[in-house]
C-alpha cells in the first residue's frame, strides 16, 4: 500500500484507469495519488484533458473522453508519475518516460518491471522520442503481453 510501502495498491492503480473499451486508444494514466502543490500536467495538456481545479493540491483527473494519448503530459510531469497505456490485441501499449542512460533503441527487448522494481516480463521498444522539446526525459514507446497491463510500470536493461 502507498501510505506503508510507497507502493500502490492494484485496486489505487486500476482507478486510474479508463474502461477497457476506452483503452482501445492511448489515455494518459496518472499514477499522482498525494496532494502535492504540483500541476504541470494540467497546464501543459493542449485538450484540456486534465483537472484540476483551483486548490493546486488536488490530485489530477483525467477527461478520458478528451485525452488523445498525445504524451505532452507524460514527459511534463516532473514526478515521472504519467504514462499512456492502450489495449492493442494480446498487448498492451504504454508510452513511458524515462530519464536514465542509455536510452533503449527501437526495436529491442527490455525488462518490464512492476511498481515493486521486480522483473515481471519482457518489453519490446517500439520507438524512442527525444528532441530538446523534451529537455532530459525521453518518450518511450514499448509493447508488453496485455495479461501486465495493470502490472508493468517502465523498463529496465537486461543485464
Ligand atoms: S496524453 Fe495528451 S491529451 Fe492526454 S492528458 Fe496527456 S497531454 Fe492531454
Ligand atoms: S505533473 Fe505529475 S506530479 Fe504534478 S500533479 Fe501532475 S501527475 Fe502529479
Amino acid at each position: 500500500m502507498l501510505n506503508k510501502d510507497g507502493v500502490a495498491s492494484i485496486e489505487q492503480v486500476k482507478s486510474r484507469f479508463p474502461s477497457k473499451e476506452l483503452l482501445l486508444k492511448p489515455k494518459a494514466i496518472t499514477e499522482c495519488y498525494e496532494e502535492i502543490p504540483c500541476n504541470p500536467c494540467s497546464t501543459s495538456c493542449p485538450f484540456d484533458a486534465i483537472y484540476i481545479g483551483e486548490d493546486i493540491n488536488t490530485p489530477p483527473v483525467v477527461d478520458f473522453n478528451k485525452c488523445t494519448g498525445c504524451g505532452i503530459c507524460v514527459y511534463s510531469c516532473p514526478g515521472l508519475a504519467i504514462v499512456t497505456a492502450q489495449i492493442d490485441g494480446d498487448k498492451a501499449r504504454f508510452k513511458l518516460p524515462y530519464e536514465f542512460r542509455p536510452l533503449p533503441k527501437k526495436d529491442e527487448v527490455w525488462d518490464g518491471v512492476n511498481r515493486s522494481g521486480e522483473v515481471v516480463c519482457k518489453a519490446l521498444v517500439l520507438k524512442v522520442t527525444y528532441t530538446a522539446r523534451v529537455d532530459r526525459t525521453a518518450l518511450i514507446e514499448v509493447s508488453v503481453p496485455l495479461e501486465f497491463l495493470h502490472e508493468f510500470v517502465t523498463i529496465r536493461r537486461i543485464l
